[in-house]
This record gives C-alpha cells, structure tokens and sequence, in this order.
C-alpha cells in the first residue's frame, strides 16, 4: 500500500493571507520544495486539502482558487515536485460540506482512489482543524507548524493538541516524517 503526507495549504505551505485569491500573493516558505522533494523521494505520495471558504462567501471564485493552486504547482515543479491531488471544500463554515476540514472524508477519498495506508500517513496543518482531520482519518500523526496560525493555535489550545507533533516549519515535518515514517 502507499503511504501519503496530506498538507494544508494557507499557513503551511506557503504564507497565510486573509482571503488570498491571486497567484502573485503566493509566497512559498523557504525550504518547501526540497522537503517536499525529500518525502516524495522517500515514498510519500502528496496531497494537498485546504479549506477555501472565501468561495463560499463570495469573495472570491473557484477558478481563482485553481489559478492559485496552478501557480503553486508550476513554482514546486521547477524543484521537482508533483503533488498526487488537490482537495478543496469551497464551502462558508456554516454550509454542509462533504470535505471541509475537520472532516476526513477527502483522506478516505485519497485513501480509496489511491491504495493509501493512513495509518502510514501523516496530516500537516496550522490550525486545530487540520490536527483533527488527520485524527479523524486515523493517520499515524498530525503534525502541527508554527508557521501561519501555528504558533497562536499552540498558545491558544494546549490541551486540544497533546497528542500532535508540533514543529517549526514544514522543512522540520519533514524531518519528523523521515525519522518516523
Ligand atoms: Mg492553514
């Protein structure tokens, strides 16, 4: 079976912007690429799952999101980097969505599409959502980043994420998954 890193994107990937809606506001966090490249090399499969509620409450549209998600893509290709699929929920927080974190469904779809072991897998995010998304989904580890809301989710809900890795970055996930994984 195959084995998988589900990344947020906003915050973890690259820097958290309110309602970030163009290509040229992505700024990609130094050291993303090689990390990325290190847990493809080491066998992970990688897919991002990002909550877009900015579509949902009409700031801004779906077609936006892609041209975004297309930049970011294009930027980690240039170090090698292929992600194996994009997961979004579009949906405002008070709609029913399939897939808006904290929901696993999407990992269940990664999970069944793609041959995935989750207890094999890991979960990085910057908020307590994405921590519960990969506890819900029963991977091996939700691993949270200072980076984005990180840092003030650390602060804030101590209790909430005993049970998560915490790390400064996602170049330092990395290293956690390559030691664990
Ligand atoms: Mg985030």
């Amino acid at each position: 079976m195959n084995k998988a890193v589900f990344l947020d994107r906003d915050g973890t990937l690259i820097e958290e912007r309110d309602y970030l809606r163009r290509p040229e506001e992505v700024v990609i966090f130094p050291g993303v690429g090689p990390s990325l490249r290190r847990l493809q090399e080491a066998g992970f499969c990688l897919f991002v799952v990002s909550n877009q509620s900015g579509v949902g409450r009409g700031y801004f549209t779906l077609d936006d999101v892609d041209l975004v998600n297309r930049h970011l893509l294009a930027e980690l290709a240039r170090e090698s980097v292929r992600f194996t699929k994009i997961y979004i929920a579009p949906e405002a927080p008070d709609v029913p969505s399939r897939g808006r974190k904290p929901s696993p469904r999407f990992l269940f779809d990664a999970r069944d599409e793609f041959g995935l072991d989750l207890s094999e897998s890991f979960m990085v995010g910057d908020k307590l959502i994405d921590l519960e998304c990969g506890w819900n989904a029963g991977v091996k580890k939700s691993i949270l980043v200072r980076t984005g809301y990180g840092a003030e989710c650390e602060r804030a809900v101590p209790e909430k994420i005993s049970r998560a890795a915490i790390v400064n970055d996602l170049a330092t996930a990395a290293d956690f998954i390559l030691n664990e994984g």
